[in-house]
């Protein structure tokens, strides 16, 4: 029986996925591989949080394929080199594989895929990950979006009947009988992948997550008989269990989100506010993905060429401390301090510690983007960028860079008992709710019956609110004023 690959990526399951079920649909012996490239990945190579998660995710699908008797086969090194391996090893003429929109990923699939036609093998790619594929969306003028409400519009507008292909197209593949080789080709162990951190930091990971399918659907399953009715009020709130927590799985493609949507159609009505609040921010991942594909430059470049004047003002020390949650305003070391211990943080506190790292203290947004990278279980070019440039209000549909977040008034907004605080910052537990998101401001007394000695237990704030606000604003005027002469650094596509 000749054979076909199907080679994993960003779509680590079985179920509901497009590429996997165009290989099953040949009817001959699918032979799965995932192929571990950090090379290919460049800068944007898995960080140590999504190695853990990948690490896990991949010991998860190989239990699965197994159940089917089948397995999966690891493999290290250039892409290309490892397919053709493979393919001489098992008689394979096919490849297929679900696509990814990085653009370093479209032009290193090109290659391979290339290579591989070169070679006489017959190659197909499907959409596993998106609802909307980025090149698929086009405004009225047949360009990209560059501001996420008309895109959603336009998407939910065209929604249902795409959908119900998709969904139509795969059920007619029964993936559960995936037929296997009569002869396995050799996989390395995934512990030769060194994929979990040398130093045990990830001890908090193993009680936040189960990085598995099975966790996945938990995951979903939770949330629709539990937080959906109420997500468009309580989303906001971080010392709640309020969303969905999906994102990593979605990332890895554990669970894609036709599947997200699908039970959440079965099981919910959208016309709910929190369902349909749920529905946009799934539309926020695709104009993510929208937006890294049209304009590729995003990774490293404001979207708006003015800010190529900004006066950032790069210190180490400062960014040291923000990642240490060590910044004195205690929403923002609970966030990042929730980010080290678990590899996730809410994203009302990501909205903060962002706005206080670029905003207050001015370091380059691509310092916290990188940060992220390493430590988030779900760090993702598309949203990661996305989220940082809207934080520097440089990027599509950006906040304006004037609106500068009081990390004050966003604790008693948004934790208004402290509890969020509470718990990750444990050395100000014992504060009276008056001042958990503002220490310097309580009595001595209080302080003292609190056990918090400022500058000791718990540093004084690395610069005061209102003059970090003033300094921000001061920065972007001057910016400003030199914009009518800037232009804009390569890449960037003018509208
Ligand atoms: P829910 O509220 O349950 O939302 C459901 C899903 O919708 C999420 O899993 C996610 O896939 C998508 N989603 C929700 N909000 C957004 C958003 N603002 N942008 C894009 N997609 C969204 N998300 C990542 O997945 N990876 C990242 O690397 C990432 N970096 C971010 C950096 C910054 C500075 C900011 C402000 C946001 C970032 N986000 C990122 C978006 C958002 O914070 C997370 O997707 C969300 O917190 C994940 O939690 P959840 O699954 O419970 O989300």
């Amino acid at each position: 029986m000749t054979a076909t690959i199907h080679w994993f990526r960003h779509d680590l399951r079985i179920e509901a996925n497009a590429g996997l079920a165009r290989s099953v649909a040949t009817g001959m012996a699918v032979v799965p591989v995932y192929i571990y490239t950090p090379a290919e990945e460049g800068k944007w190579a898995p960080g140590g949080a999504s190695r853990w998660w990948l690490h896990h995710a991949l010991a998860d699908l190989d239990a699965q394929l197994r159940a089917l008797g089948s397995r999966l086969v690891l493999r290290t090194g250039d892409s290309l080199e490892a397919l053709l391996a493979l393919a001489r090893e098992t008689g394979a003429r096919n490849v297929t594989w679900s696509r990814r929109y990085e653009p370093e990923i479209i032009a290193r699939d090109g290659r391979v895929k290339q290579g591989l036609r070169d070679a006489g093998l017959e190659v197909v790619s499907e959409n596993s990950s998106l609802l909307r594929e980025p090149h698929r969306v086009v405004n009225q003028t047949g360009k990209p979006f560059r501001v996420f409400t008309p895109f959603f519009k336009h998407c939910i507008q065209q929604s249902g009947a795409s959908e119900k292909a998709f969904a139509d197209d795969l059920s007619k593949v029964d993936v559960m009988h995936l037929k296997h080789p009569a002869n396995w080709p050799v996989s390395e162990p995934l512990e030769s992948l060194e994929l979990l951190p040398k130093v045990p930091w990830d001890a908090g990971f193993y009680s936040a997550w189960k990085p598995t399918h099975a966790g996945a659907l938990a995951r979903l399953g939770r949330f629709i008989d539990t937080a959906v009715t109420d997500y468009d009020e309580d989303r906001n709130l971080p010392a709640l269990d309020g969303t969905s927590r999906l994102s990593p799985y979605l990332h890895f493609g554990q669970l894609g989100p036709a599947q997200v949507l699908h039970a959440l159609r079965e099981r919910t009505s959208l016309e709910t506010k929190g369902a349909h609040q749920f529905l946009a921010e799934l539309y926020w991942r695709e104009f993510a993905y929208h937006v890294l594909y049209h304009f590729p430059v995003t990774p490293e470049h404001c979207m708006r060429p003015e800010f190529a004047n900004f006066d950032w003002a790069p210190d180490t020390g400062i960014l040291q401390s923000w990642k240490e949650g060590q910044t004195g305003y205690p929403i923002v070391d609970a966030g990042m301090r929730q980010l080290w211990e678990t590899g996730w943080m809410h994203n009302r506190v990501r909205m903060i510690v962002g706005s206080l790292l670029v905003k207050h203290l001015l370091q380059p947004w691509q310092s916290g983007a990188a940060w992220f990278w390493d430590t988030l279980v779900d760090a993702d070019l598309a949203n990661n960028t996305l989220g940082w440039q809207w934080i520097g209000g440089c990027g599509a549909d950006a906040a304006p860079y004037f609106r500068v977040f009081n990390p004050m008034l966003q604790g008693e907004k948004f934790d208004p008992e402290g509890d969020y605080v509470r718990r990750y910052v444990p050395e100000l537990a014992r504060l009276p709710v008056a001042y958990i998101h503002q220490p310097w401001e309580a009595p001595a007394s209080v302080l003292a019956q609190s056990g918090v000695i400022l500058g000791k237990t718990y540093p004084r704030p690395l610069i005061d609110h209102a003059t970090g606000r003033k300094r921000a604003i001061a920065a972007f005027a001057r910016m400003n004023a030199v914009r009518l002469t800037a232009s804009p650094p390569s890449g960037i596509v003018a509208e």
